[in-house]
């Protein structure tokens, strides 16, 4: 599995088909590092070419260089040294194992592996250094490859935001309400009888994801072991008919009580790892703060440097906690598919890619 010169390394796209998937392939066009050159689905779609597998929904036409790869199920020998994964959860522990096993280095969206204790949840921005832990990981499970995971899209750009905020007060409390879209549910998600004209005030397992899932990326790598952040977390989950980008409406008890003015400013300058060295697929402001009292929108918003900012509107003080804000950010791209491969690529420039 070696690499040689500036050849793009081949990568291989699992759950190629779907919501995620399709990102994946979209953001991966023209990537100067990274090549699609393996597509794998379900074995309904097995033999077929892409664009006929590919319900393609995606506002970009379908790129030509992917449209006519054969569809490979999960069974096939891949060739990729880098896999990312958009399975359904309950089909990836077996088969992201084995890419691990085989010593691919696989970036994962599903929920499977997210907070094992030897698993890497990792936001490029917030916890690059949590990335050290795939030696215990290799060690643990004497394998050459590795599975690093992003975290789910809500908890995403929530931590996104709180990051800044507890490196420069800390933080003691969070109350966040979502408004997810509903593209955050896969194709085709929510029956649109259920949608249109309606919120679900619930997603299964959403909010318990949110608080394990931030407290893990916001606690600290101690040796072998995640040591959650100590703060008080709570989240409430709602669908809403809106077709990508969740907003998350965030109230906080920071550790101490800063300006609003000073808050801004701290969300405004934020930049880290990805941003020093310039990764492909970093934005150039991690945070963007939108000033006007109608923003952050989805449809105006979620946009925002190429899907991959978490957008910041209405701080303000907020009676109860302190501190309240609304973040927004494209659940498909930085909140999926743009987060893997921003990780890959860290992991590519630190070197700590096994190619
Ligand atoms: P999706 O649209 O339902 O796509 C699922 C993909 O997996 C399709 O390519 C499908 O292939 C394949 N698949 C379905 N059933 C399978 C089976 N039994 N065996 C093998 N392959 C199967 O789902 P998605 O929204 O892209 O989500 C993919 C993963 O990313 C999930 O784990 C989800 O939790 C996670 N995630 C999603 C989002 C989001 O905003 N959507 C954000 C973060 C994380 P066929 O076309 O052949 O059926």
């Amino acid at each position: 599995m070696a690499n040689s010169g500036n050849k793009r390394i081949p990568v291989a796209v699992l759950g190629a088909t779907g919501s995620v998937g399709q990102r994946f392939i979209e953001l991966l066009t023209d990537h100067p590092w990274f090549e699609v050159a393996e597509v794998v689905a379900s074995d309904r779609n097995v033999g077929k070419p892409y664009r006929e597998a590919a319900a393609w929904r995606l506002s970009a036409d379908m790129p030509e260089s992917v449209a006519s790869l054969p569809m490979l199920d999960y069974s096939a020998d891949l060739q990729s040294p880098l896999v990312f994964s958009a399975l359904p959860g309950e089909v990836a522990e077996e088969i992201e194992q084995r890419m691990a096993r085989e010593g691919r280095a696989l970036f994962t969206n599903t929920s499977f592996h997210r907070m094992d204790d030897d698993v890497p949840l990792l936001i490029a921005e917030v916890n690059p250094d949590h990335a050290k832990v795939i030696e215990v990981q290799r060690k643990n499970r004497g394998w050459s490859g590795f599975i690093a995971a992003n975290s789910n899209c809500s908890a995403m750009h929530l931590v996104l935001a709180l990051k800044p905020l507890q490196d420069a007060f800390g933080i003691d409390a969070v109350s966040v309400v979502t408004l997810q879209a509903v593209s955050g549910a896969g194709y085709p998600g929510v029956p649109s009888l259920d949608m249109i004209d309606n919120v679900i005030p619930f997603i299964s397992t959403e909010e318990e994801k949110m608080v394990i899932e931030s407290k893990k990326m916001l606690g600290r790598l101690d040796g072998a072991t995640f040591v959650p952040a100590n703060m008080v977390m709570t989240a409430h989950c709602n669908r809403v008919p809106v077709r990508d980008g969740h907003t998350e409406c965030a109230s906080v008890r920071l550790g101490s009580n800063p300006e609003i003015e000073e808050v801004i400013a701290v969300f405004e300058n934020f930049r880290a790892r990805p941003q020093e060295l310039k990764l492909p697929s970093a934005p150039e402001r991690p945070i963007v703060v939108r000033r006007e009292n109608n923003r952050p929108q989805p449809v105006l918003d979620r946009d925002t440097e190429r899907g991959m900012a978490s957008v910041v509107g209405r701080v303000r003080p907020c009676e109860l906690l302190g501190l309240k804000f609304v973040v927004l950010g494209h659940n498909t791209i930085r909140g999926a598919a743009g987060a893997s491969i921003l990780n890959a690529e860290l992991f590519h420039a630190e070197g700590l890619l096994p190619v």
